[in-house]
């Protein structure tokens, strides 16, 4: 099935206003996608009808909403393939399931002398969570480095893996240059080496089917945000056997069985990991946002988004000086690039003029940029709202950009 983008388009009011007089074209959708009607219908609904805390009140409303919120952990479960509904923890974000990890795992696990495995293309947040662990354990970072093309090199990571290795973290699609990694023949890697795997799936779940059994990942961590959902809430999937050896990263309500001056006793999965309040709104909206992505279909969202990166790039080879920074042979939809001798910042400037969102400078993978000896790049990202016309109206604004700077 073939989507209907513009019909598609109407579920997103965000989209049909101008900026700066001109019709809105929004390219950031790796830092935030925009959110459907149904989203924020459900945010709504639930504050206008069901509102209420969880877990704990014998009254209806609060039974309601225990029920809701306990259903959208089994629609998160769905969504990935997770064997056990109670190996779905709901954070913040792909940041604090990270953290989450790097503190219960690490305090456990991780003593003097190991080593932890994460690659040159990580996100900042997969990467200084690991090392205040190795700060605080006197564990080693080890880095996992990339080609010219932005790909990781698998002889290196083999030669990584040793019996101190701890733990693997890394990403499934790069934030700043759009590659998807091998992770499943990474984790398969690892794992000959008993060593769990963390993937960072933060640009990963909106662009593809995502499947925890079939990695074998350890640990798979999501925003809400980034898949058309709220922000504020995310996803910690982590097999069960981990997760019940791991201690709890924040002590508060919800996470303890007993309490007592002298001890305290913990609650079960997911419990124990999730203390205080939980964001139950939010967690509704990202499972209105679950079924709005499983009713186009992950296929379909890929074969569109796929059609309009190779459409992007053809277009934007006509420019002479165009420099493209991550050239993968598997990637999804990031374009990164340099215009001319132009500054990343000043051509994202006119483009805003010209009422295109888009993001420049290091993405918050400066490492990245420090392998290609750049301060940043124009980063122009994809969702399954995007059309080839609006490609074809950053292609004309580059061409004015080029203008400006002759
Ligand atoms: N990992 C990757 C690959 C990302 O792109 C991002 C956000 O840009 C994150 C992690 C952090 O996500 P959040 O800020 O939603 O916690």
């Amino acid at each position: 099935m073939s989507l209907n983008i513009e019909q598609l388009r109407k579920e997103f009011p965000i989209l049909n206003q101008t900026v700066n007089g001109r019709q809105l074209v929004y390219f950031d959708n790796a830092a935030t996608t925009h959110k459907p009607r149904s989203v924020v219908e459900r945010l709504t609904d639930y504050y206008y009808k069901e509102n209420s805390n969880i877990h704990r009140g014998a009254h209806y409303l609060s039974q309601k909403a225990t029920e809701a919120y306990e259903d959208a952990r089994k629609t998160v479960a769905t969504l990935i393939n997770a064997p056990h509904k109670h190996e779905i923890i709901f954070t913040r974000g792909t940041t604090e399931a990270i953290n989450l990890v790097a503190s219960s795992f690490g305090r456990k696990f991780i003593r003097p002398g190991d080593e932890i495995i994460i690659s040159a293309l990580e996100h900042h947040s997969n990467i200084v969570p690991w090392q205040i662990t190795c700060e605080q354990q006197q564990a080693k970072l080890k880095v996992i480095p990339i080609n010219e093309k932005g790909e990781l090199i698998l002889e290196e990571y083999k030669k990584l893996l040793n019996e101190r290795t701890r733990m693997v973290a890394i990403t499934h699609v790069s934030n700043s240059l759009g590659t998807v990694n091998p992770v499943k023949e990474m984790i398969e890697m690892a794992h000959q080496h008993d060593v769990p795997v963390l993937i960072d799936g933060a640009q990963a779940i909106p662009h593809m089917k995502v499947d925890v059994r079939e990695l074998d990942c350890d640990f798979y961590c999501f925003s809400g945000h980034k898949m058309y959902g709220p922000m504020g809430v995310g996803v910690l999937f982590g097999k069960e056997e981990w997760l019940e050896k791991m201690p709890p990263y924040q002590g508060g309500g919800e996470m303890i069985k007993e309490v007592t001056f002298e001890k305290t006793t913990y609650n079960e999965l997911p419990f124990k990991f999730e203390a205080g309040t939980p964001n139950v709104g939010d967690v509704l909206g990202m499972e209105a946002a679950i079924k709005f992505i499983s009713y186009l279909r992950h296929e379909n969202i890929a074969t569109h988004e796929k059609e309009l990166l190779s459409y992007a790039l053809e277009k934007l080879k006509q420019f002479e000086k165009i420099r493209f920074v991550g050239t993968a042979g598997n990637r999804t939809s990031v374009i990164s690039f340099l215009f001319e001798d132009i500054h990343p910042y000043d051509t994202g400037t006119i483009l805003d003029k010209l009422g295109i969102a888009v993001r420049t400078g290091h993405h918050c993978a400066q490492p990245v940029m420090d392998f290609f000896s750049l301060p940043g790049t124009v980063r122009a990202s994809l969702a399954v709202y995007n059309t080839k016309e609006e490609i074809d109206t950053l292609v004309e604004a580059l061409g004015r950009v080029r203008e400006m700077f002759a």
